[in-house]
């Protein structure tokens, strides 16, 4: 067993993903066809089947979509969230939201992206997400 067994098995568009944010850029595949945002990163469109399918830009604005605390033993960092966000542009994805503890998370909170390094896996980037009204009266 080895967990690089995915991407050695379809290459293609998540190392284009990493590509880019290694780069510091956060990009979704847009669908040449009917328009939609595409995550995670494939081949086809889920939507319409279309194998024309672009890296735009997206704002990294999202809202959560629906959150778990996963409890953790405080001696391996305590709990910590796991969260789907809907993006602006209109996909979802699977993610953590950071600043703010596990459970004071809240369906509708606005979020907004960053890039880190992946901690289990070295040279790996993900994304994870910042409450976006931490400072109050910018929304
Ligand atoms: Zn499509």
């Amino acid at each position: 067993m080895s967990a690089d067994h995915d991407t050695m098995i379809n290459p293609g568009p998540d190392m284009q993903f990493q590509h880019f944010l290694g780069l510091g850029e956060f990009r979704l595949q847009q669908c040449s066809s009917c328009n939609e945002y595409v995550f995670y990163p494939r081949v086809l469109c889920p939507h319409c089947g279309s194998d024309e399918l672009e890296w735009q830009p997206v704002s990294g604005k999202g809202v959560v979509y629906s959150t778990t605390v996963v409890r953790r033993r405080e001696e391996k960092g305590g709990p910590y969230n796991v969260a789907i966000i809907e993006l602006e542009e209109g996909a979802r994805m699977m993610s953590r939201v950071e600043g703010i503890a596990a459970e004071q998370v809240t369906i509708g909170a606005a979020v907004s992206a960053r890039i880190i390094d992946d901690a289990k896996t070295p040279g790996r980037k993900v994304i994870v997400f910042d409450p976006q009204n931490a400072g109050g009266g910018n929304n």
